[in-house]
């Protein structure tokens, strides 16, 4: 059977659900919506497959066979960052979730609308996207006392104020802050930012480095981040 959005990186969706009807209801929406889907109809075996990984999303009875819902949502939580969202025929139910805190991210009382459901999956998988999105790039910024230098965004900013900087002022003032405390002559800083084959003069660093300076120093003639060191070259103060 072909998917309507075949090609694009299809979410995986694991429904534990006792009744086949229901499952079957909630697996044609989702399907329609684009999801791959797998039913498990006993709870010991949902739990498994959940714990077992390869799906981005449980769809969670409460009411099963085997084990119930709020055992396995204590296992998936306990080993599993995926969304989950519980189904239950009674409101009870969905009060005695929030009460224990076993961290559902959900809840969805029988009878559902199944669209209602869909747009629930969807905003969940998303959110979930972007806490991964987020926690996947910790390193891509450096911090020096009130210097940021974001090498994503190649933005630069001092005491939170965004300050303008060229393509070669970032790549150096981003070079020198990577290997602190390490003196470069001109001529390596050169190399580095510029490469072997530029043509250009060693005098660039100096100009390029008094720039810097006056964009991120209080006072350029006594630097606190980039230090002249005499007859050598620079030196990044970590
Ligand atoms: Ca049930």
């Amino acid at each position: 059977m072909s998917h309507p959005w075949e090609g694009a990186h299809m979410s995986r969706i694991l429904i534990i659900e006792d009744e086949e009807s229901i499952a079957e209801l909630e697996k044609d929406y989702l399907e329609l919506s684009g999801f791959e889907v797998e039913i498990e109809t006993d709870g010991l075996a949902g739990q498994a497959r959940a714990l077992q990984g390869g799906c981005d999303l449980v769809i969670l009875d409460v009411m099963l066979p085997g084990a119930d819902g709020f055992e396995i949502l204590k296992q998936i939580r306990r080993e599993r960052e995926i969304p989950v969202v519980m189904v239950s025929a009674k409101k009870d139910d969905i009060d005695k979730i929030r009460g224990l805190g076993l961290g559902a991210d959900d809840y969805v009382t029988k009878p559902f609308s199944p669209s209602e459901l869909i747009a629930r999956v969807k905003a969940h998988l998303t959110r979930y996207d972007r806490l991964r999105g987020s926690a996947a790039a910790p390193n891509d910024e450096i911090e020096i006392r009130g210097l940021r230098i974001d090498k994503t965004a190649r933005r630069v900013y001092l005491n939170g104020e965004e300050k303008i900087f060229t393509t070669k002022e970032f790549d150096l003032l981003t070079f020198l802050a990577e290997h602190p405390n390490r003196v470069y002559t001109k001529g390596e800083l050169f190399k580095n930012i510029w490469g072997m084959d530029s043509v250009g003069e060693i005098a660039t660093v100096t100009v390029h480095v008094k720039k810097i300076r006056e964009k991120i120093e209080d006072d350029s003639s006594r630097p606190t981040y980039i230090e002249t060191i005499w007859g050598v070259g620079y030196r990044f103060k970590d």
